[in-house]
């Protein structure tokens, strides 16, 4: 690669021309290369973080970042394949539902989730609650699920959209995460890989959501969509409240416990109706949910994936500690951001990727929003192991106000 072409590729859009596929590809290979140095890497970002990037050049970077990796390929005569992916927010577990009942409707699920970060929950830390369970699939086990279950949860492999690993580690050290099209490319560059026909969308907005406010999430959910849309792929974008969270449980073995309720039909309503919605099946999702046949594939799919599904999950022995409502009235605020954090406190999260998380420790909320208690009901059931007890306490006694 010539060293003119980088600089020039700065320099154009530092004058805020509109970059070609060949600028932006060039750029994306010359990153993972190592011929584009750190700092002109940085450089770039900066510029598309101050000066944004139109929803083509969005998409050529998608497209590159995506390229940077390989690809699934799925016999189309088994299709068709859907994902789903969530912005992330507390208490959100909808892929562990949505997966095994997509699956039992006949649609094909292959899922790359990630881990928790910060306030917000992963995916694979939920299922790793199963014993057993392997986020780690190689192509032949991924080929099995597919044909033999219809889906599977998986994690990240070195080989999906690498440019995006290297890119987003340099985002977060120089502060250019917070920009739509970066935020756009990195997550469907991620999904894209899945060779799926149509991906649904769930962003968040609300106190435990990465975007706080629903112009923010408007945002980026239209530019999700033209760029998913740009890229071939059917894109349909919900924007939903993490005002309060998802469900009554937080934390990874307790959310996975009210998934298989919600397979069960019997989970919150909060929950199976955003799986519903989601689902874009309607009422033959709801029966899916009542009959038994999503639970069903829920332990086919455990099962394939080396888990055993009847089994306790990790993280028992858990001690717990109830707050309860100091007077009577009518719970007018459950705060999602508080809430996550006093889970994160107490042990089931992780501030850095490196973290190991606690599986059994969490929180059970007994009144979200709108709610009647009177002096002495329970409002949150921590479960717990001394860690961050009394801060914990703390949080939530700031989350919920009862009026
Ligand atoms: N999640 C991602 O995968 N990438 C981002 O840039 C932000 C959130």
């Amino acid at each position: 690669m010539m060293v003119a072409n980088i600089h020039a590729w700065l320099e154009s859009r530092r004058l805020g021309k509109e970059q070609s596929r060949e600028e932006i590809g060039g750029f994306v290979r010359g990153v993972v290369s190592g011929e584009v140095s750190r700092q002109q890497a940085a450089d770039w970002l900066a510029l598309v973080m101050a000066g944004g990037m139109s929803a083509k050049e969005t998409q050529y970077l998608t497209v590159a970042m995506m390229e940077s990796g390989s690809k699934m390929e799925w016999d189309s005569a088994l299709g068709p394949f859907w994902d789903k992916h969530s912005t992330g927010g507390v208490g959100d577990k909808v892929s562990l539902v949505l997966a095994p009942l997509w699956a039992c409707l006949g649609i094909r699920v292959p899922m790359i989730s990630g881990r928790g970060l910060g306030i917000t929950g992963g995916t694979l830390d939920k299922l790793e609650s199963i014993k057993g369970f392997s986020t780690a699939l190689d192509e032949k086990q991924r080929i099995h699920c597919i044909r033999e279950v219809g889906c599977f949860i998986q994690g990240q492999t070195l080989d999906i959209a690498p440019a995006d690993s290297i890119l987003y580690a340099l985002r977060n050290e120089t502060g250019t995460i917070a920009s739509v099209p970066l935020i756009t490319a990195s997550i469907l560059s991620k999904k894209l890989v899945e060779g799926i026909d149509r991906l649904v969308l769930d962003v968040k907005f609300g106190s435990g959501a990465f975007m706080k406010t629903k112009p923010e999430a408007s945002e980026l959910a239209q530019s999700l969509e033209s760029v998913g849309q740009l890229a071939g792929v059917e894109t349909i974008v919900h924007l939903t409240d993490m005002s309060q969270p998802l469900g009554m449980a937080v934390g990874n073995a307790l959310e996975v416990e009210e998934a298989i309720q919600c397979l069960h039909g019997d989970g919150p309503s909060d929950l199976e109706d955003l799986v519903v919605e989601l689902s874009h099946f309607g009422e033959s999702a709801r029966r899916a949910l009542r009959d038994d046949s999503a639970l069903q594939k829920w332990q086919a799919m455990v099962t394939a994936q080396g888990g055993n599904p009847d089994a306790p999950l990790r993280g028992e022995g858990c001690a717990t500690a109830v707050i309860e409502a100091t007077h009577s009235g009518v719970v007018t605020q459950c705060d999602a951001e508080g809430l996550g954090r006093a889970a994160f406190t107490l042990g089931a999260g992780r501030a850095t990727a490196e973290d190991e998380v606690h599986f059994g420790v969490g929180l059970k909320v007994h009144a979200k929003e709108g709610s009647q208690v009177e002096v002495g009901d329970p409002l949150v059931t921590l479960l717990h192991v001394e860690k961050g007890l009394a801060s914990a306490r703390e949080m939530i006694h700031a989350s919920i106000q009862v009026n």
